[in-house]
């Protein structure tokens, strides 16, 4: 088929279905679960686009992909063309390929979702952007302008940090990176399992920022080896991008307990430092036969797959609302479901037990019902009283949420803070300070990978322009 087919036709092709490494195989290793469209069905999927002139799809994106420009090139073979629309959108488009919620951003506004199903703009995005990885393309727009002379620190190398970085050195600004970890990525390394995004894909995109002379420099901790006053004072302008890491407390008696880990933590230790999977690691890590994380969020689900995955017999999801309440993405749940995940809906930790030697030997929980629905839209959790009772549990992991870590702030006392101590930040990025700017989950809360990027895009536009006034 050609791009001179009608609308007719392209409506009647059916929405293809994304290659899955089985569950069986999947659930006792780390490989990728998704394996990516090949290209006859990439092609044949952008023939379902119907190139509205409405470009409803943009409109659901935080980056503003041009969307239907890019799927065009991808009906007309023409990959590289593809593949130079999307990386100048999106700086990091084979990790958006793979975690965003699509199904809640811009495949929501497809207007082929209306009678049917979404183009799968996702699929097709990590399709051009692993095809241009593979390819080695050179996009022709990686070689920077003359320099500016302006230098630019950020503090933190998550998405929202990579991203602003890129949109930087694209305008010919010197950028320097600090990060507190040994290793670049923030969530999308630490956070996020290789099964969902491979480590050689955050590699690449760092890469790839690398080429455009962004200096990386890691293990440095902004509140503790440098201050952001001196950063001040060393560069033209700042940008905070340090997310949010800082656990959110079950406070629940047995808090404290050998075997409890924070998902943090418990993630950190095996995606960053390989726990788990090499017997030589530094950084041991408990593999529970009945391990319990408690949460229903992606994080949730990261870390109970990652359970099974390291030899938990029984891993479970322990939720206090139902299903259909559950923040993380429809995908994650259907294949921690296929791959043997336990959940335990309406129910809530009261307590985690030790048998007195200090280690987790249960959790104990109570049956919850919906009442109203509270601040967040979502029906509130209520305790169904007398409705006690145990789980025997080895390993018990607290996925409930992070919020904003002080360790920068701290040292900062001018900058403006919100009540749970995040910075305050206009739309630009623009905090209190002259020439200091936030963004990403540090500004938000716990938030998406495209958030943090979109507000590293616009932190970017607005140093730029604060640098040149
Ligand atoms: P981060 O990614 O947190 O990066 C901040 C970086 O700053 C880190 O590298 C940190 O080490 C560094 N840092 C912290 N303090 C300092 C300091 N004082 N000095 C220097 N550096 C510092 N979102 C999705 O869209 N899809 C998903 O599937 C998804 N899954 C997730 C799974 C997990 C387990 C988690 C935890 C989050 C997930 N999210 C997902 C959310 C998403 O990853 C975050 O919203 C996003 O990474 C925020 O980006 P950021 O750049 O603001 O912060
Ligand atoms: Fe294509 Fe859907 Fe966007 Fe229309 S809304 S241009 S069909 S991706």
């Amino acid at each position: 088929m050609t791009t001179t087919m009608t609308t007719r036709e392209r409506l009647a092709i059916g929405r293809v279905r994304m290659p899955e490494l089985a569950a069986t195989v999947r659930s006792s290793n780390f490989e990728e679960v998704n394996r990516g469209l090949g290209s006859d069905d990439a092609l044949r999927e952008a023939q379902r686009c119907i190139q509205c002139k409405n470009r409803q799809c943009v409109e659901g994106c935080p980056v503003g992909v041009s969307i239907p420009e890019f799927i065009g090139r991808v009906a007309e073979n023409d990959l590289a063309g593809a593949a130079r629309i999307l990386r100048y959108d999106n700086a990091l488009p084979a990790v958006c390929g793979r975690v965003c919620p699509q199904e809640t951003q811009c495949e929501a506004k497809c207007v082929r979702g209306i009678k049917g199903e979404a183009v799968a703009i996702g699929y097709l995005e990590r399709f051009v952007a692993d095809w241009a990885m593979e390819n080695a393309i050179q996009l022709g727009m990686e070689k920077p302008p003359p320099p500016t002379g302006k230098r630019i620190a950020i503090a933190g190398c998550g998405p929202a940090g990579l991203t602003a970085a890129g949109e930087l050195a694209r305008l010919g600004h010197g950028v320097v990176i600090f990060e507190a970890l040994h290793d670049t990525g923030g969530v999308l390394r630490y956070g996020i399992p290789e099964f969902r995004l491979p480590k050689a894909i955050i590699d690449a995109e760092v890469d790839r920022l690398r080429a455009m002379d962004v200096e990386i420099e890691c293990n440095v901790i902004i509140g503790k080896t440098l201050t952001l006053a001196q950063l001040r004072q060393k560069f033209d302008a700042v940008f905070i991008a340090n997310g949010a890491g800082l656990p959110t407390m079950l406070n629940i008696p047995g808090e404290n307990l050998k075997g409890v880990y924070s998902a943090n933590e418990y993630l950190t230790r095996i995606n960053l430092m390989g726990a788990g999977r090499r017997a030589e690691a530094a950084t041991p890590i408990i593999k529970g036969r009945n391990v319990a994380v408690i949460g229903g969020g992606n994080t949730a689900m990261d870390c109970v797959r990652t359970a099974r995955r390291l030899g938990a017999e029984r891993a479970m999801i322990i939720y206090r609302r139902s299903e259909a309440e559950m923040p993380a993405r429809v995908e994650e749940i259907k294949h921690a479901k296929e791959e043997g995940v336990e959940f335990l809906m309406l129910t809530a930790p009261v307590a985690i037990l030790s048998e007195n030697d200090g280690w987790v030997a249960a959790l104990r929980c109570r049956h919850m019902e919906l009442g109203e629905p509270d601040a967040s839209g979502r029906r509130k959790p209520v305790p169904v009283e007398g409705t006690e009772y145990d789980i025997p549990a080895d390993v018990v992991v607290n996925a409930v949420g992070t919020g904003a870590n002080p360790l920068l702030t701290a040292t900062a006392p001018d900058l403006a803070l919100n009540k749970w101590g995040n910075i305050v930040a206009d739309e630009s990025g623009l905090t209190n300070l002259a020439g200091v700017f936030a963004g990403g989950d540090i500004v938000r809360g716990g938030a998406t990978v495209i958030l943090a990027m979109g507000d590293g895009k616009q932190a970017a536009a607005a140093i730029s322009a604060f640098l040149v006034s």
